[in-house]
This record gives structure tokens, C-alpha cells and sequence, in this order.
């Protein structure tokens, strides 16, 4: 019988094979939609995640492509309130985090899972059953239904999962849902080692460095916006980017508007089903955490089910795995709500005890460790060694 089923090959289904596959359990992941290069959707990897990278011998070819963002800047009316260092972490060789386009992690990450004997294919999961034995997945494949039975299935099938709807698992919404426009944009005239976060009382910017050639932009969208162009992304960073760098916008390469939710499943595990990544939240992306927190979702699963596989441990392992991860989850959702707060406030009184705390944090040594290790998500999931399992 075929260890695990994974449904999806977005950086959460990847980065469980390639745990999975790389430990010795047999594993196959299937894929709905073949994944499109062009548009890209996360842009940033925190030093929690790049740690789980490094485990699965995916980070080398990151980092090679990848630009290291070593500062995270905040800007009210264009003047610094906070420049954050990754390098105060602790316990971290991690003291950067990298820029790279979603499509390039999962390019690695699937010739990480090749390499290491997964196999990928293209077939959409439309139904499911199980004992307490087996789970059985009916799949479509090129037309035709098939079937698969295996001793877990991973459901790391994005926002809209199927699986989850099939578990008949519903999601609860933590926070008040957002618009969003975003352009990877080739600009001049901005450092290229700071993510910055640039808010005044007309609305914000966030600036980071996506890949070696261009920045990701993103500001929230509100129905007086105008059409995304280049002048108008230029005119917005003129009005709210920081004062001491001017960017200058040379090329648009792709922009994309999008609603963004806060919504956590409530649960992520139904027998020998699990959630994962997407499937099991979704947050707005300022913060970057979306992509980072299916990572570590992958990670914390996967461990699991090579512990499991390797000692016999019961399934009640494997059962710990929603408690630990959903914990995890609402820490960073937490801080993530909070963040998007933080960028939407109007008022002068609201705008300069923001200021005062922001500066407050930069200027105290702990604080300062204590945002970057929020960011980074090194607070909410301590680094594993090999085998060891939290809870
Ligand atoms: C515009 C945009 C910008 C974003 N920016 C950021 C950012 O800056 N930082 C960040 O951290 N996050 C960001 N995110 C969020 C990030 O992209 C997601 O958190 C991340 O893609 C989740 O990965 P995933 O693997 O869980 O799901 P997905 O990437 O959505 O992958 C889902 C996979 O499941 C497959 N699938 C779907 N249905 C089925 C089915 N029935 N059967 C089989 N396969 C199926 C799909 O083909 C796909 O392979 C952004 C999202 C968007 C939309």
C-alpha cells in the first residue's frame, strides 16, 4: 500500500513529498492544474521556512536565485518609523530573508521531490472514503476516473480545497477581509535588501525586493483606484514610498487585484486526512506569512507520518498534528490581523501612537528580536532536528 497521497503541488504539497519522499515513504501528489509561470503569488521565504529548505536540500537553490532581504523598514508619511534587522535573530544561520517568485520555489521544490523518487501527476481529487485501515481517493486522470488507496492522504489543495469539502470541514473568518492590487515591477532607486511597509493616512505600500530582477508592490485596493499602470504604481510610491529613496517605476511585468481573507479550518485532520497549507487558512499577504505557514504546516505533517511510519507511533501522533499547527496558526494570524490594522489607520491620534510603538520596538533591543522573530516565524515553531516532534 502507497504511504501518502498528496492532493496539490503548490509549495505546501511540495514541501511534504520532498519531507516524505527524502525519509523513505512512498508518495505521489497529484495536481489539478499544472502550475503557470508569469504571475507570481508569494514573494517572500522567512528564516522559519528557509530552515526547512535547508532540511530537505532545497535551499542552495534558492539562495541562488533568490535576492536576501536583511532589513524590514516602516514608513509613515515617507519618514522611518522602524528599520527591523533579520540579523538580531537568534539561533538562526538564517539572518536574511530571501526574495523569490512562488513559481521558482515550486520549480525547486519539484526537482527536489523528482529527484528524491516522487512521482507527480496530473489528476484532480472529486471523492474520498475511509476506514480505519485505509483512505481511498477517486481521482480523475486525463478524462478518466481512477481510484487510489494509500494509509494517509494529504489535502494541500489550496483556498478553495476540495478535500476540505469533502472532510466537510467549514472555516471560520478571524478578521475582516481586504482588496488588494499587487505588480512585480521593475523599479530603480530602491535598497535592495529591505521589505518596507510605507503607510499614510491615504493608504499604504508595501515594497520588497520579489526576485534579482523585480520588486513586489502591493497597496490595498479601494473603488476610486485607478487602472494599474506604471504611472499610477509611479505615482503611488511618490506619494506614500519613503521619502530618502525614490523608486522609479521602469516596467510593469505583471499586476493582478485580489479579495484576501482571514479564515482558519476548524479542524485540519479528519481520521486519516489531513489539511495543509491553504486549504487549512488563508490570510492577506501583507506580512508575507501565507506561503511561509504551509511550509511549516508540511513540515510539522510530514514529521509526523515518518515517525509514525518509522516507530509504529499510534495515530494519535498524527492526531496532535492540528493541535500544534492551529495553535501555530493563530499566533501568526494574530499577528498578521494586527498588521493589516496597523496600515489601515486614519485618524492623526491612531497614526501617532502607531508611530510612537513602532519606534518604540525599533529602539528596544528585545522588542526589536521579538518582531523579527514574529515575521520570521521562528517564535511560533522552534528549528527541529531530525525526528523530533513537538507535541
Ligand atoms: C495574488 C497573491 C499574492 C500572494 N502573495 C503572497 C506573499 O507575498 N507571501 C506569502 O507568503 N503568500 C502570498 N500569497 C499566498 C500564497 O500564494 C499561498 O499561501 C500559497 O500558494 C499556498 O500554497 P498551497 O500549496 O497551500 O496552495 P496552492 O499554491 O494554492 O496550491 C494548490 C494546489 O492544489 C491543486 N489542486 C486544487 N484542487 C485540486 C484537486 N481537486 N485535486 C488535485 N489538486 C488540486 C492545484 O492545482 C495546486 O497545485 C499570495 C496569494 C495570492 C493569490
Amino acid at each position: 500500500m502507497t504511504d501518502v497521497l498528496i492532493a496539490g503541488a503548490g509549495p505546501t504539497g511540495l514541501t511534504a513529498g520532498c519531507v516524505l519522499a527524502r525519509r523513505g515513504l512512498s508518495v505521489r501528489i497529484v495536481r489539478k492544474h499544472r502550475p503557470f509561470t508569469g504571475h507570481s503569488r508569494a514573494s517572500v521565504i522567512w528564516p522559519r521556512a528557509l530552515h526547512v529548505m535547508e532540511s530537505i536540500g532545497a535551499v542552495d537553490p534558492l539562495v541562488a536565485i533568490g535576492s536576501r532581504v536583511t532589513k524590514v523598514g516602516y514608513y509613515s508619511s515617507g519618514e522611518s518609523i522602524g528599520r527591523f534587522e533579520l540579523g538580531r535573530l537568534r539561533n538562526t544561520r538564517f539572518t536574511f530573508a530571501l526574495g523569490v517568485s512562488q513559481h521558482e520555489t515550486e520549480a525547486v521544490l519539484e526537482s527536489v521531490f523528482r529527484a528524491a523518487g516522487g512521482e507527480i501527476a496530473d489528476a484532480e481529487i472529486v471523492g474520498l472514503e475511509q476506514d480505519d485501515r485505509q483512505v481511498t481517493a477517486r481521482l480523475v486522470e486525463l478524462g478518466r476516473e481512477t481510484r487510489w488507496s494509500g494509509r494517509w492522504l494529504v489535502g494541500a489543495d489550496g483556498a478553495n480545497s476540495t478535500v476540505r469539502d469533502l472532510l466537510g470541514i467549514t472555516m471560520d473568518d478571524v478578521g475582516p477581509g481586504v482588496s488588494f492590487r499587487i505588480a512585480d515591477a521593475v523599479v530603480g532607486g530602491l535598497p535592495e535588501d529591505e521589505a518596507s511597509y510605507c503607510w499614510t493616512p491615504g493608504g499604504g505600500m508595501a515594497i520588497g525586493p520579489h526576485d534579482r530582477r523585480a520588486y513586489r508592490l502591493a497597496y490595498r485596493l479601494t473603488p476610486d483606484a485607478p487602472d494599474a499602470s506604471p504611472d499610477s504604481f509611479q505615482r503611488l510610491l511618490d506619494a506614500r514610498g519613503p521619502k530618502r529613496s525614490r523608486g522609479v517605476v521602469r516596467e510593469l511585468v505583471s499586476t493582478a487585484d485580489f479579495q484576501a481573507r482571514f479564515a482558519v479550518a476548524r479542524n485540519f485532520s479528519a481520521g486519516r486526512c489531513h489539511l495543509a497549507g491553504d486549504s487549512a487558512h488563508v490570510m492577506a499577504p501583507a506580512g508575507g506569512q501565507g506561503m511561509n505557514s504551509g511550509i511549516l504546516d508540511a513540515d510539522a505533517l510530514a514529521r509526523r507520518m515518518v515517525e509514525s511510519r518509522r516507530n509504529g507511533a499510534s495515530e494519535n501522533r498524527l492526531a496532535g498534528y492540528g493541535a500544534e499547527r492551529r495553535d501555530a496558526i493563530g499566533k501568526i494570524m494574530a499577528t498578521a490581523v494586527e498588521h493589516a490594522r496597523d496600515g489601515g489607520l486614519r485618524s492623526d491620534s491612531d497614526i501617532a501612537a502607531r508611530d510612537r510603538r513602532y519606534r518604540g520596538m525599533w529602539n528596544d533591543s528585545a522588542l526589536h528580536r521579538d518582531r523579527m522573530a514574529r515575521l520570521s516565524q521562528l517564535d511560533v515553531d522552534p528549528i527541529r532536528t531530525e525526528g523530533a516532534i513537538t507535541a
